[in-house]
């Protein structure tokens, strides 16, 4: 009764010959979807316990100035752990949440302006003075889209650049236009990425440098939160980077998500 998926290769030999394979993916495929109910309902799971653990810790913050020196720092590595763990869990909900959903219930065009100096003055904070960040926008046609999905996938770009790119170096938040497509791109002038690390950057929990990484206080998921933002729009994601120069990280956008950006409504251009 059930339904079977087939997957299908196709190839050309010359002129007329073909050869068709079909491999039944049914299994696989339902392998694949108890692994995303699993992460959903456990990363659900532990929500609550976290959110009570973290009430706790804050309620007794104050103590924590009290307490003698191992005690106290015992207690500050508890509450910098939670929020660790906090934040690790909503990643791991959101990334789940953006693989099951269908998307494009909530898409409106969006206030890049507003939204690209939002995310500015996030990166400025995080910064702490240690980074240029500028916005450049000069691209008219507005974006359609989920807000909140645009929102989260960039902020993940920009505030990797502030824990990556080093000390000093110069940041840039642009939308723009190149001849494949819009463009919203973080570029910055930092360290730069090897480039046989830049095919895996995507995936779960992938890290240049691992170390450095959990210290930077990143939960190893953020690139894998904007690919799967930019599937959910018909976009792509192109890094090119060059040690020692920099990198930039482009989500490239196909027409069919651009709308003229006099018209305030929902109307999309065909
Ligand atoms: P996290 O930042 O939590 O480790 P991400 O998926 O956001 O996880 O990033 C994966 C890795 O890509 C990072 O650990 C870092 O090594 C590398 N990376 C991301 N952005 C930059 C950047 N702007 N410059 C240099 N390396 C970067």
């Amino acid at each position: 009764d059930e339904q079977m998926i087939l997957q299908f290769q196709i190839t050309l030999y010359g002129d007329d010959e073909r050869l068709v394979m079909a491999r039944d993916i049914t299994r696989l495929h339902r392998l694949e979807q108890m692994r995303r109910d699993f992460v959903a309902n456990v990363s659900h799971e532990l929500r609550t316990p976290l959110t009570v653990l973290s009430g706790y810790l804050e309620t007794y913050g104050d103590m924590a100035d009290q307490l003698p020196g191992r005690l106290g720092r015992g207690f500050e590595q508890m509450r910098s752990q939670t929020t660790r763990m906090q934040n690790l869990v909503n990643d791991l909900l959101l990334l789940s949440r953006l693989e099951i959903d269908q998307g494009g219930q909530d898409d409106t065009p969006i206030e890049l302006t507003s939204l690209l100096d939002n995310i500015r003055r996030d990166a400025e904070a995080l910064s702490n003075g240690h980074h240029r960040i500028d916005v450049e926008i000069d691209e008219p046609r507005r974006l359609v889209g989920s807000e909140k999905e645009i929102h989260s996938a960039l902020s993940n770009l920009a505030f990797n650049a502030v824990r990556y790119a080093g000390d000093q170096s110069h940041i840039v938040l642009r939308w723009t236009h190149h001849t494949d497509g819009a463009c919203l791109e973080v570029e910055d002038d930092g360290e730069g990425i090897d480039p046989h690390h830049i095919p895996r950057l995507t995936e779960r929990f992938y890290r240049v440098d691992k170390g450095r990484s959990t210290a930077t206080g990143g939960t190893g998921l953020g690139l894998a939160i904007v690919k799967h933002v930019l599937l959910r729009h018909d976009a792509r994601l192109e890094i090119s980077s060059h040690p020692g120069e920099g990198t930039v990280f482009r989500c490239v956008f196909p027409d069919t998500r651009l709308t003229d950006a006099e018209h305030d409504s929902c109307h999309q251009r065909q």
